[in-house]
């Protein structure tokens, strides 16, 4: 028998048992002629010691012992002298009377503990070394808890687990494909799902109102900050219902998963955000809300003084810093250094600084009295000791640099604290994007989305104007999820693909299959599908989606453990019919 008990069980109820732990040697150290084993497995450490007394085979084998060894203790639980209350066994130790070497291990490139020593690629080689450490024990602990979360809330909801291919069709919507070239078709391909999206809408047209899946997609993006080629999707479909049934549905699956994980109780409804409003007043389409400051449009109060930067500019806008009016010269210096910074794209910076007794000081003192100070002030509903700063030109760029700058400055006054959590809707997205570089529209979310009923006029007219019924949902200043209610009559499907510039021949060539299926009763549906790694991310207080897969790739796309991708032979390009340029 391997064990009866793990390294995490044992307590001073067991003292005098008779117990056999099975585990890897996480620290073996001699003291005078006692060794003290600190024996470690998924659930926690155990103390075990082998005395002086101790036969002469288990002081062998104790002595053998390096890290990482994997062995088997059969001792007794005894009280111990030198409590540690740092580990949930600290109470007790075990005294050794056999030891069994199972495996032994060569020297590990890095310490296995909470925290390690091994840089960043050495740790990703030997992921699975890296996985024994508890950090990221715990962070597979938490993904497997919220996917339980997930299907608990989701089964008791009436909704169905149901599967779909990984090898479908290419489509040139949306990111790039992963193809797959398949040998029973030579020169033809495959490819990977970005998301299941056409599958989970064909699954409504078969009745099967209440889908989802918690599913692999794959993206063969550049990898941008925090995004791995594949990723997993907690993707649902409705049929039968509007907007508001899909929200509730899963505002409800969201609050589950706060109280089952995070023990946390939302009893609120979670606030609604307009695609404009958001992009207004916090300058993206995911806005932090855990904290206010606002965006405000002062473009009218401040242009028109002489000052030519504003004069000239498109949009000149303001955040007011709580608190911040006695900021140094250096510390103004560093912000505009940062909004100079080309990611950020701001070429300078104003501020004013609303100081005791009305007064204002600013860096465009001469061009503006202190009365338009005070208007300026009032429009930003900044009050005294708060720090006013300007931002100007072009607005869709200007606005995305106040984002930028709201958010420094939230990270600054310690405002983006990781224990609270503010989730937000934000719904009325425009429905197409226009591309100058194509000349053509494209869809903001997917060309299956619906536009909102009220829109459907523009739809000829004007369809630049025209608002999707789609939402996003938004977790502490991060997307976690995003869906829509989809189109489901044929014809306005068709309509959708001629205003995105498809003939009716390559949109029957490249949906042809789910506009058909449109013509045998589709019932109205919408879905939505959630980031999960994301969503772990978030409930796991960190940044690195990575951290919460289990065998993630580098920022190049490589799995350096297994070494892929990588060349394959010959022989197996031949069979596709395949020649490398
Ligand atoms: N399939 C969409 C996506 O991956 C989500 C949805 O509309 O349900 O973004």
């Amino acid at each position: 028998m391997y064990r009866t008990h793990t390294c995490g069980d044992l307590r001073l109820e067991n003292v005098d048992q008779i117990i056999t732990l099975s585990g890897w040697v996480q620290k073996a150290r001699s003291l005078g002629a006692m060794t003290f084993i600190d024996l470690r497995d998924r659930y926690g450490i155990t103390q075990v010691v082998v005395e002086e007394g101790s036969a002469d085979l288990v002081k062998e084998a104790a002595a053998a012992l390096g890290r990482e060894y994997v062995i088997t203790v059969s001792g007794k639980v005894v009280e111990r002298q030198s409590k540690n209350s740092k580990i949930a066994t600290g109470d007790i130790e075990i005294i050794a009377t056999d030891i069994t070497i199972l495996s032994k291990s060569d020297t590990p490139p890095f310490t296995i503990e909470e925290n390690s020593d091994g840089g960043d690629e050495l740790r990703m080689k030997y992921r699975y070394l890296d996985l024994r450490r508890p950090p990221l024990k715990r962070n597979m602990i938490l993904r497997h808890k919220m996917a339980q979360a997930v299907r608990n809330y989701l089964d008791s909801q009436n909704f169905l687990e149901i599967e779909t291919p990984y090898l479908i069709k290419s489509t040139p919507e949306g990111a790039r494909d992963f193809i797959v070239p398949s040998r029973m078709n030579t020169g033809e391909f495959y490819a990977l799902p970005q998301s299941p999206q056409t599958f989970k809408q064909l699954l409504m047209v078969s009745g099967y109102d209440r889908y989802f899946q918690i599913v692999r997609c794959f993206r063969d993006e550049d990898l941008r900050a925090d995004r791995q080629p594949e990723f997993t999707q907690i993707d649902c479909e409705m049929a039968f219902v509007e907007r508001e049934d899909v929200l509730s549905t899963f505002e409800g699956m969201i609050k589950s998963m706060f109280k089952t994980i995070m023990g946390v109780e939302i009893d609120y409804q979670f606030p609604r955000m307009s695609w404009q409003d958001a992009m207004a007043y916090y300058g993206n389409d995911k806005p932090d809300i855990r904290f206010e400051m606002k965006i405000n449009d002062v473009t009218d109060v401040v242009k028109g003084s002489d000052f030519p930067i504003f004069d000239s500019a498109e949009y000149i806008g303001a955040i007011a810093a709580e608190g911040c009016a006695a900021y140094t010269r250096k510390q103004i210096d560093a912000l505009t250094a940062f909004v100079k910074r080309p990611q950020v794209g701001a070429t300078g910076m104003v501020y004013v600084k609303c100081e005791a007794g009305g007064q204002y000081k600013s860096s465009v003192d001469k061009f503006y009295s202190a009365e338009q100070l005070a208007d300026l002030a009032a429009k930003c509903g900044a009050k005294e000791g708060d720090l006013i700063l300007l931002l100007c030109g072009d607005r869709k760029k200007t606005l995305s640099a106040l984002s930028a700058l709201r958010l420094e400055m939230g990270d600054i006054l310690g405002l983006r604290d990781n224990s609270k959590f503010a989730p937000l809707w934000v719904v009325d997205f425009p429905l197409l994007e226009w591309d100058e570089e194509t000349e053509r529209f494209y869809a903001m979310h997917h060309p299956f989305t619906s536009p909102v009923k009220e829109d459907l006029e523009l739809f000829s007219t004007d369809p630049g104007k025209v608002r999707a019924d789609a939402y996003d949902f938004i977790l502490n200043g991060t997307e976690v999820g995003g869906g829509s209610i989809r189109i489901h009559e044929a014809e306005l499907q068709e309509r959708m693909f001629e205003v995105l510039g498809f003939t009716p021949e390559q949109a029957q060539e490249q949906f042809g299959f789910i506009i058909n299926a449109f013509k045998f009763g589709a019932p109205p549906h919408g879905g939505i599908a959630f980031g999960f790694d994301r969503f772990c991310s978030l409930f796991g207080g960190t940044e690195t989606i990575r951290d919460y897969i289990a065998f993630p790739k580098n920022n190049s796309g490589r799995d350096v453990m297994i070494d892929s991708p990588s060349p394959v032979v010959e022989e197996q390009l031949k069979e596709l019919g395949i020649s490398l340029r």
